[in-house]
Parts: structure tokens; C-alpha cells; sequence
């Protein structure tokens, strides 16, 4: 069964509705970890919004989502390309324990210095396009409420999310109401001020019965199913579906780069106390090997700028 993302508008077309509901993206997500189920129901949750997110995404590129944390979580992450591939990973504190059902503030954000860090990184930067990052603070007691504030603040754009997750499913729905240029009250032949009033009631009114949704119908309800019990008063404009699917873009020459960054002295260090250097991605867990030889490799004209001599004046 293959993971899709869905859009509609509302007949109107001033507010846009997504949903999504994943199964294989999501439990390849979490084929090499195990994470409790309080940091299961965080990542899933922003993998959903992820991808909701990224699927209105202007550019080939990648939206990057973090929760950067000062408490059991030190990081989630969550890459989602704009064909909807992704991959997301949680670093935690081994010096703490996660309760069963940690709040999102108790996990991420105990000490107030959680931060919340949304990264647009176009592929080809060559074209113009700088990667932008938008960092606010981490404000709600949900992600949904995260993700909205920082929609908010940065994009100007109301936006409502629905999210849920566990050890199965990731789900997510949103409604966004869209900027409208007038073309609506040339459509419906009406006034400006007509159109603007009409589009208002279109935003109340999908708002509202899209928060009669319930987390138990998030995760089990397919898409289709979801929309009808929501949404079947209403004339929806239905796009195709995008394809959603866990893809892991780590390279050889990737992790290579990472050792070189690392530097020679902390590189050579760990040659002589386990005889080789043994890496795996964070994302997809996958094992990269360096022996000896790779590692000298890896700085051959490459010196490492530490073990210069530091420039003298004689
Ligand atoms: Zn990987």
C-alpha cells in the first residue's frame, strides 16, 4: 500500500485542504530505531506536518523541520523533499528517562530553550535561490500549535494542523486559508467587499468542521473516508494524489565529508582505540566502514588545519 499526500480547495477556492496518512513511510522511519512511544507520537507528528508542508513547496528543494530541545530530546528532525520523499530521526539525552506520555513541553522544551528551526534549502543554489531558515521559539502544548504559531508569524498565512501519530500511523490534515487577488469575486460575480466576506465564512466554516475531527479518526479513518465525514456538505476541488515514500539520500562520500569535518586528530584517535571507524547514518541507520587506509584517505591534500603550525613572526 503506497503512502499518498491529498489537496483539496473549497469550491470557492480561498481555503485549501490537505490530508495525509502514512503507514510504510512511517514504519521505515523507525525500522532502526526504538523510540518510546511519547518521542514516537512527536516525530510522527511533525513528519505528518512535514509533509503537508512540503507539499505546497514553490521550489525542488527540501523543507527541513526542527525541534531543537533542552531536555530529553536534544533533536528531531524531519527532511521532506518536494516530491515528498523524506526522512527524520531524534537525538535524545542518554542522562534522561522519557515518560510514556512526556508533553511536547516537558520533552523539548523544560528549560525554555527549546527552539523551533524551519530550513528551505533549494537543491540548486546556482539559480539564485539562498537556503532560508526561520528559527522562532517553541510556544503550545502541541506541534500543531508550534507549526501554527510559526505559520503565523513567518509565512502570514492562517493555518490550522490536526496531527497525530503512533507506532503505525502519522497523520495529518491542514486547512490553510489562501491569499486571494480577487479572482474569487470575479468567479462568483460579486463585489470585492462580497468576495472578502464570503471568503471569511468559507475559513470559519472549514475550520469548523475540521475541528470536529478526533485523534482516533486521524489515525484510523484512509483520507478519502476522513473527508467525506468532514467535509461532505461541501464541494471540494480534488487534485491528485502525491506519492509519499522514506527515502534516505546518505553517501559513502556524504559521511566521508562528515569524518573530514570532524577533523584528522579526532579521526586518528578513534584508528587507535578500535582499529577502524565505524559510522551510521542517523537517519536510516545504514553502516558506513573506514579502515585505516580510507582514513588516510580521507585527508590526503586535505590537511587538517589543526595540525598546522600555528603562523609565527620571526
Ligand atoms: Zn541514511
Amino acid at each position: 500500500m503506497t503512502d499518498h499526500l491529498k489537496k483539496y480547495l473549497l469550491e470557492d477556492r480561498t481555503v485549501r485542504v490537505q490530508a495525509v496518512r502514512l503507514h510504510d513511510t512511517w514504519r521505515a522511519a523507525q525500522v532502526n530505531h526504538q523510540y518510546p512511544p511519547a518521542i514516537t507520537k512527536l516525530l510522527g507528528e511533525l513528519v505528518a506536518a512535514a509533509t503537508l508542508l512540503a507539499a505546497n513547496l514553490k521550489f525542488e528543494g527540501a523543507l527541513v523541520l526542527q525541534m531543537q530541545g533542552d531536555g530529553p530530546i536534544a533533536l528531531l528532525v524531519v527532511e521532506c523533499r518536494a516530491d515528498l520523499s523524506l526522512r527524520a530521526t531524534v537525538k535524545l539525552r542518554e542522562e534522561y528517562v522519557v515518560p510514556d506520555t512526556g508533553s511536547l513541553q516537558s520533552l523539548v522544551n523544560p528549560g525554555g530553550k527549546g527552539r523551533f528551526i524551519v530550513v528551505l534549502d533549494p537543491q540548486s543554489r546556482h539559480t539564485g535561490q539562498q537556503a532560508y531558515q526561520g528559527i522562532v521559539p517553541i510556544e503550545g502544548d502541541t506541534v500543531a500549535d508550534v507549526l501554527e504559531h510559526y505559520m503565523k508569524a513567518s509565512e502570514q498565512l492562517d493555518t490550522r494542523m490536526w496531527l497525530s501519530a503512533d507506532g503505525d500511523h502519522a497523520a495529518g490534515m491542514l486547512v490553510q486559508r489562501l491569499p486571494d487577488n480577487g479572482g474569487s469575486a470575479a468567479r462568483a460575480g460579486i463585489s470585492e467587499e462580497e468576495a472578502v466576506e464570503a471568503a471569511a465564512e468559507t475559513w470559519r466554516r472549514t475550520v469548523h468542521l475540521a475541528s470536529t475531527i478526533k485523534r482516533e479518526e486521524l489515525l484510523e479513518l484512509d483520507t478519502d473516508t476522513l473527508m467525506h465525514r468532514l467535509f461532505w456538505e461541501e464541494t471540494l476541488v480534488a487534485f491528485d494524489p502525491q506519492t509519499v515514500q522514506w527515502h534516505c539520500p546518505c553517501t559513502r562520500e556524504r559521511v566521508a565529508e562528515m569524518l573530514r569535518m570532524l577533523g584528522r586528530d579526532e579521526v586518528e584517535d578513534i584508528l587507535e582505540e578500535q582499529g577502524k571507524v565505524d559510522v551510521a547514518c542517523d537517519f536510516c541507520g545504514k553502516p558506513y566502514h573506514f579502515d585505516a587506509v580510507d582514513c588516510a584517505e580521507l585527508f590526503i591534500d586535505k590537511p587538517s588545519l589543526s595540525s598546522q603550525n600555528p603562523p609565527t613572526m620571526h
